[in-house]
């Protein structure tokens, strides 16, 4: 089919939740090169929101994953399943957690996480213990429930009623969020690096501070991992940056590839108030999920891509912070996290420069009129940085 019409099919037969959308579609991947039905090469610095960080059509991704497809693809949780314990242990082997589940989703892995925080004061006589405080600003899902422990109103208010049991607080101000404990707070949530707001990470202060109150307050601490997790910050996981450890930790996006997959990761102590019968999943953790889950966390070990991510990532940032103090004045602040990149603009254009961009045969995305957002594939290298800066630095020139 050509883009006209894939368009005209999804104007007639998909729900319009997307709107009008950039105009392509894809047919092929191969590296951090995408091409399109028209036959066009783009170079996609946006991942599909985190997720391909491996980039398109990695041969060990491919093979492991065509292997598994051959052979099985779901069971169910009736049965044990190989990949699904294989892959839990390196999940446990490489984090701070002891256990884990493995939902389809990010949301659904927040529920997971929201429902274990709850289950587990219950277990131990404290059902009073059930709200959770979360940021403004933050993003959990689209389910109801991670819609209400979602910071931006926005994007909840259409579907109140909402779950009850959930407290808002700014980012990075610890007297706010020790004002808001009372005795009924089982949890804080947040995202190490907020990354659907704006990029806005947490201050290493800060997170200490907030480790030490869930600590004083027996209160659980759950990080939403969603994008931060699997190399996308410079560590294998976001939590790494900083000094102090989870008690809950959610992945998603980056961890299987482009195959469906999320996960809970809790320590010991608190993944055991799940008992049987308490959660479960019919897709959740299914073999093919999971070999794509393993092949991701072999690439990542094997070429080392949060390191890659790190020094790419400062690499942009440089570059970035070089264009700002020189004269690309139009950019007003550079926030980032390895390759979590936010670019604030002092002028209304994000959109206008993501279609320059665009033009240009680079994907990117804007939040809102003033911030650009880059997510690269965690494979990409400083000449991929350099060509990429040059593009920027030429939208801008022609739009400003
Ligand atoms: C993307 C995202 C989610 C939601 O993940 P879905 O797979 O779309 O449900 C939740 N939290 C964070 C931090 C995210 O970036």
């Amino acid at each position: 089919m050509n883009l006209e019409k894939i368009q005209e099919y999804d104007d007639k037969y998909y729900m319009n939740t997307f709107g009008k959308r950039i105009p392509v579609a894809f047919k092929k991947g191969k590296g951090i090169h995408l091409w399109s039905t028209e036959d066009e090469k783009y170079t996609d610095f946006f991942a599909g929101i985190a997720v391909n960080s491996i980039g398109y059509g990695h041969p060990i991704f491919t093979e492991m994953v065509s292997e598994q497809l051959n052979n099985l693809v779901h069971c169910s949780n009736l049965y044990y399943i190989e990949p699904q314990a294989q892959l839990a242990k390196e999940l446990v082997e490489n984090s701070c957690a002891d256990k884990i589940f493995f939902s389809n989703s990010g949301a659904e892995a927040n529920e997971g996480a929201i429902k274990l925080a709850r289950i587990y004061f219950k277990k131990q006589g404290m059902p009073e213990k059930y709200e959770i405080i979360t940021l403004h600003k933050s993003f959990h899902g689209r389910t109801i429930t991670t819609l209400s422990a979602t910071g931006q109103e926005k994007y909840a208010k259409p579907f109140e009623p909402l779950t009850k049991g959930f407290k808002k607080v700014p980012q990075n101000d610890i007297a706010a969020l020790e004002a808001a404990i009372t005795e009924n707070t089982c949890a804080i949530m947040l995202e190490p690096v907020q990354g659907e707001s704006g990029v806005y990470p947490c201050d290493p202060e800060y997170m200490k501070k907030v480790r030490e109150l869930c600590n004083d307050k027996n209160l659980l601490l759950i990080f939403d991992e969603v994008q931060t997790g699997v190399g996308r910050t410079g560590k294998l996981f976001g939590y790494q940056n900083f000094d102090i450890e989870p008690d809950i930790f959610t992945l998603a996006k980056a961890l299987g590839g482009g195959i469906p997959i999320a996960a809970v990761c809790a320590k010991e102590s608190v993944a055991k108030a799940f008992t049987p019968g308490d959660h479960g999943s019919t897709f959740g953790g299914n073999p093919l999920a999971c070999t794509a889950g393993l092949a991701v966390m072999k690439i990542m070990k094997d070429e080392k891509l949060p390191e890659n991510a790190e020094k790419i990532g400062s690499y942009i940032k440089n570059e970035l912070e070089k264009m700002a103090s020189g004269s690309y004045s139009i950019i007003s602040e550079i926030r980032s996290a390895g390759l979590m990149v936010g670019i604030e603009l002092n002028k209304a254009i994000a959109p206008d420069i993501k279609n320059k961009m665009f033009e240009k045969k680079y994907l990117i995305a804007n939040i809102g009129q003033n911030i650009l957002r880059i997510l690269p594939p965690l494979i990409i290298t400083q000449k991929d940085a350099d060509d990429f800066i040059t593009a920027l630095k030429e939208s801008l020139e022609e739009l400003n």
